[in-house]
């Protein structure tokens, strides 16, 4: 069982939307929490963001024995980079990822909530692959290959590769 947690404020819609397809791409079942997360214990003033590790390791004190995904709508980083896209445990049980850099309007474009949700379907695929112990692909049409920029995200595509896949199995 995989679930999935809102943090800070991420529609009941997207994270219905998002449960769905990764139920279908990860051929598990997946449910949303109702109750959600208020991140501010992991806000750092200074940076004006809030700090990736310390929501995930709450959520791995949440997991209870399931596969825990977090989904925030705050901008997340760690120390050593000016932020991420999302961070997880390698080898489970949580994961995290934040739909504010993947929002089309934070590259000065227009609304889009099929871009946004392919988006976080793969950012969320590439952290659930860390929790089930996948490393970063090489084939940067994999949802496991890195993305440090929001066009690598854009090149991937929204299945593992048969590498992963069969690692996954
Ligand atoms: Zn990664
Ligand atoms: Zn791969």
């Amino acid at each position: 069982m995989i679930q999935i947690v809102g943090i800070g404020g991420v529609a009941m819609g997207t994270l219905d939307g998002l449960a769905a397809r990764v139920a279908r791409d990860l051929r598990e079942s997946c449910r949303v929490r109702t109750v959600g997360i208020d991140p501010e214990f992991a806000f750092d003033p200074t940076r004006g963001q809030y700090h990736s590790t310390a929501i995930l390791r709450h959520l791995a004190g949440l997991a209870a024995g399931d596969r825990l995904l977090g989904v925030a709508a705050v901008d997340l980083y760690v120390p050593i980079f000016t932020f991420v896209y999302g961070e997880a445990q390698l080898g489970g049980p949580a994961a995290l990822v934040s739909t504010h850099r993947l929002r089309p309007e934070f590259y000065g474009e227009a609304a889009n909530g099929t871009v946004l949700a392919g988006r976080l379907l793969k950012e969320s695929l590439h952290e659930l692959g860390h929790t089930y112990g996948l490393r970063h692909c090489q084939d940067w049409s994999c949802p496991m290959a890195t993305s440090t920029a929001i066009e690598r995200l854009d090149w991937k595509g929204e299945h593992y590769c048969d590498a992963c896949w069969g690692q996954l199995a």
